[in-house]
């Protein structure tokens, strides 16, 4: 069932276009990631969302019940749409307990109703031993699930999330955002949360929605994006892809690093292919590239490795195999899922 349900949002501050006719959908139970670069829209929209900015065009539903629509002049505020934030820097009351912090969005409901609706809620986050303690005597992870509580304790239909784990040691993120993933879906509550981190979105969301300059470029599976990607920036954002010129021919795709099969619909001439790290390897009688920078990852070591068609390709090589700069190596790439755009690799995209 379709929970959020935006169309057409559009939100402009004086000269920027931060958000430009953004269409979502998010169900129950569902994660969608918001995903891109820094000063992409991602906050903006779910703020426009939350109800914290009104839109210049565009409406949102809530479960089926009109939360703005510009067009119609309907408005509902935000203690009104059903909608629980966590927020970065979790917002707790420093002066309440953890108990009192997640007591604090209840209301209309009997004394006895309240406090067994915080024990539910302080059990579901693991929080049962750090009711009476204060924020500041708890880790961040601890921290972040208390802003969680605290966010769906009224039950709301919808969890907004910005950034909700940036604040974490880098160690404990993928411990908590897998911890507050299943808490979600165990509620089956609609959440969308705001990322710049791929991994983190690829990681935690049923669904991503990649967006560049205020527009939702493409919205799909993680596994959608990372195997399909609709555009050379989800291709680029989304994992490390590089792109080689190629020509189509018939059903084949001709590069200097392969012939492949042609993916459909695409029409004869110029294209760029694209080509992830993982795809590339070193073969005697493969093409010559020429080493031109070299990064040491532990196990592996990552080339940079220069075309002689000018463009640039990425390898992993497994230590200890290893090349100095300069050096002339034969390669020559493997690609069972053929992913190009019409054009050559220098055009903008
Ligand atoms: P993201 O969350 O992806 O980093 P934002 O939604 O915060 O991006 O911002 C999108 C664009 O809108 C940016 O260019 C930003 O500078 C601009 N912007 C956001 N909020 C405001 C505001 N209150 N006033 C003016 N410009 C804003």
């Amino acid at each position: 069932m379709v929970v959020i349900d935006a169309k057409g949002i559009s939100k402009r501050y004086d000269q920027t276009i931060a958000v430009k006719g953004c269409d979502l959908q998010v169900a129950s139970g569902e994660i969608l990631a918001l995903l891109g670069p820094s000063g992409s829209g991602k906050t903006t929209l779910l703020r426009l969302i939350a109800g914290f900015e009104r839109p210049d065009e565009g409406r949102v539903l809530i479960s089926d019940r009109v939360v703005v629509d510009v067009a119609s002049s309907v408005w509902v505020s935000t203690e009104d749409r059903g909608v629980g934030m966590v927020f970065q820097d979790y917002a707790l009351f420093p002066h309440l307990t953890v108990a009192d912090n997640v007591r604090f969005g209840l209301h209309n409901t009997s004394r006895k109703d309240r406090q067994r609706r915080v024990n539910e809620l302080l059990e579901l986050t693991d929080l049962v031993p750090f009711a009476n303690r204060y924020p500041h005597e708890l880790s961040g992870g601890q921290q972040q699930r208390v802003a969680l509580a605290r966010a769906l304790a009224p039950r709301p239909r919808v969890v907004l999330l910005d950034e909700p784990f940036n604040g974490l040691d880098p160690e404990l993120r993928p411990v908590v955002r897998r911890e507050v993933a299943q808490i979600l879906r165990r509620l089956g509550t609609a959440a969308i949360l705001v990322t710049h981190d791929e991994e983190e979105a690829l990681g935690v969301a049923d669904k991503v929605a990649l967006i560049r300059n205020g527009e939702v470029q493409q919205v799909g599976t993680p596994e959608d994006i990372y195997y399909r990607p609709a555009t050379p920036f989800v291709a680029s954002f989304i994992g490390q892809a590089d792109f080689v010129p190629g020509v189509i021919s018939g059903q084949e795709v001709h590069t200097e690093i392969g012939v492949f099969p042609c993916p459909p619909n695409m029409s004869p001439g110029p294209v760029k292919v694209m080509i992830r790290h993982e795809a590339v390897s070193s073969k005697p009688g493969g093409t010559m590239a020429t080493v031109e920078e070299r990064e040491f990852l532990g196990g592996e070591i990552l080339y940079r490795l220069r075309l002689p068609s000018g463009a640039t390709i990425h390898l992993e090589q497994r230590a200890p195999v290893t090349w100095p700069v300069g050096h002339q190596v034969p390669v020559e790439a493997s690609l069972s899922n053929v992913i190009a755009f019409p054009g050559s690799p220098n055009e903008k995209s």
